[in-house]
């Protein structure tokens, strides 16, 4: 039998429309280096956005299926890309500017991309890679940076406020089919070239609902976000989706990431809310201590993308701001697990709830795999690949142009699970706890030494910056345990000391022998540690 329910597409158009004329007064500020930040309610930008459309499709000749791409840090305009984009019909790709050159052309010749929005402070990175990217006829430029490298281009050159100024501000936006790609996102290609993600319609429609739950960042237009995780690391986690539903207001970093303009902008503008990765919040943490900054107004913050060290957690509730770990992936989204802890628990009882990587929502299905191929149980202790599926999960990368979707063995089960290579273990709960990347556990003599585990409570020193632990060839063992460490300012700490620290809470045949100081750990161009770096500055004997 047939329901009796009406059957609406679930599209960004319809998000945008939402936010537009419900939340039409919610705002979003973007700091700009100047004494005043620009600030914009959804109602204007959603009327701005309209007006790129008409701009894109009569001007620019974009049509359906056309991917625009952007070059751009967060702010204002690039939410406007946002909306106008796939509400066209058109496919929005988001580019990572901390990518290698190779990479960046790469991806924009496999996409295709017919325009590039951009930064003018980017204009240096994408004007020398203009001659290598054939498919892009248009750049359209925003925001101050010289305009002079892009003389002698062959693709055409627009202002984008010149080219939305007087354009129509309505749109007959087409009904389209929620099954359709809205948004593409490449994973940044640790092994082998870069994948691209397509994300649906309905995909970002359902992952932006999940976001806004109360088990996720369940905020509401009471609060304002501060959106420091790129608009190019997977949608900015969902939030400018999710901000237009729920009106949400944003503040946007533009291009000021350090400490310090960070700091400024949470103190002057009170957001109640932020979301970055680790080193972010490393970052922060040093400035707020050395300079007694409050940024008291943060009730939570969302950490993700990388594991959460417990210490950093530790600091921040003592500054009255609660950390809240998620997990995910490009593949997912990226939303795949956050760590509120279940009812009825003391702060102490919580604790562990929190420092693992989270409960799988409605939406996200787990299984744990072992390495003979079967299904693990949730005893919090039989520790397998991760796989989930669910109604945001990618089923394949995009093929290319004329490719059909790729589905590599290493990446989909053959049953369509995503293989996540990521190892833990789930609690009979639901509550996933990582131990490491496939590739980064330490095989030491036929046993598992988690490398988070080590950097964990490494950085439980006090006079612990950072640590990055990965595994080493080793003549007897197979692979040992090299742990690089990041002193604070003025820390004395020898390798006795740490070692002897360690062996406080790890088993003795899992402490370290190999120990480096190194002045900051490498990270990749999302801020994660880049640990195959630190594996080949070992190889070449940087580290000894
Ligand atoms: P990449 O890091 O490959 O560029 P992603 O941003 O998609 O691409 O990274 C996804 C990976 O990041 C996950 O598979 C996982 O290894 C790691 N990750 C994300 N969030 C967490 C977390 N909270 N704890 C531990 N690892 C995490």
């Amino acid at each position: 039998m047939l329901s009796t329910m009406q059957d609406i597409p679930l599209t960004v158009t319809r998000i945008l429309h939402h936010g537009m004329t419900i939340h039409g007064k919610s705002t979003i500020t973007t700091w700009t280096g100047e004494p005043e930040p620009q600030r914009r309610t959804f109602a204007e930008a959603g009327t701005r956005a309209t007006q790129l459309a008409n701009a894109l499709r009569d001007e620019l000749g974009v049509q359906d299926d056309d991917r625009v791409a952007t070059l751009m840090w967060n702010n204002a305009e690039h939410v406007e890309a946002y909306f106008a984009i796939p509400s066209m019909g058109a496919v929005l790709h988001t580019l990572n500017l901390r990518l290698p050159v190779e990479q960046l052309v790469f991806i924009v010749n496999h996409a295709a991309d017919k325009v590039v929005l951009v930064n003018g402070s980017l204009l240096p990175l994408l004007a020398p890679l203009l001659p290598h990217l054939p498919t892009v006829e248009h750049i359209v430029v925003s925001g101050p940076g010289d305009r002079s490298v892009l003389d002698g281009a062959t693709a055409r050159v627009h202002e984008y406020e010149e080219l939305i100024a007087g354009r129509p501000t309505t749109y007959d936006w087409p009904e389209l089919d929620e099954r359709r790609a809205a948004a593409m996102c490449y994973t940044s290609g640790t092994t082998g070239d870069p994948k691209g993600v397509v994300y649906s319609h309905r995909s970002i429609y359902l992952h932006s609902m999940q976001v806004n739950m109360t088990e996720s960042m369940g905020l509401t237009d009471k609060d304002t976000t501060l959106v420091v995780v790129p608009q190019f690391h997977v949608n900015a986690w969902g939030l400018p989706h999710a901000t237009f539903m729920t009106g949400i207001s944003m503040l946007m970093p533009d291009r000021f990431l350090q400490p310090a303009p960070l700091a400024e902008m949470i103190e002057r503008e009170q957001p109640s809310h932020a979301a970055a990765v680790p080193t972010i919040w490393q970052g922060l943490l040093a400035e707020v201590t050395a300079h007694g900054r409050d940024i008291s107004c943060m009730k939570t913050v969302t950490i993700g993308g990388a594991a959460c060290p417990p210490s950093l957690m530790e600091a921040y509730d003592k500054l009255g701001v609660r950390v809240v770990h998620a997990w995910g992936m490009t593949e997912t989204s990226p939303l795949g697990s956050v760590g509120h802890p279940p009812a009825g628990l003391t702060p102490e009882e919580e604790w562990p709830y929190r420092v693992s990587q989270g409960r799988f929502p409605a939406g996200v299905e787990p299984r744990l795999v072992g390495p003979d191929g079967s299904v693990l149980p949730w005893d919090g202790t039989s520790a397998g690949e991760l796989e989930v599926r669910g109604n945001w999960i990618a089923g394949a990368y995009y093929g290319g142009i004329t490719g059909e979707p790729l589905v590599p063995d290493d990446k989909f089960s053959p049953d369509g699970w995503l293989r996540t290579g990521d190892v833990g273990v789930i609690s009979p709960d639901g509550y996933l706890t990582l131990t490491d990347r496939a590739k980064d556990v330490i095989k030491s003599g036929g046993e598992w030494i988690s490398s988070v585990e080590l950097e964990n409570a490494l950085m439980a020193h006090p006079e612990v910056a950072e640590a990055a632990v990965v595994a080493v060839p080793d003549d007897k063992w197979g692979e040992r345990p090299l742990a690089t460490v990041v002193l604070k300012e003025g820390a004395t700490a020898d390798y006795q000391t740490l070692r002897t620290f360690l062996g406080e809470s790890i088993a003795k045949w899992q402490l370290p022998e190999r120990w480096a100081l190194i002045p900051a750990v490498p990270k990749t161009s999302v801020g994660k540690f880049d640990k195959k770096v630190i594996r080949k500055q070992y190889a070449d004997g940087e580290l000894d």
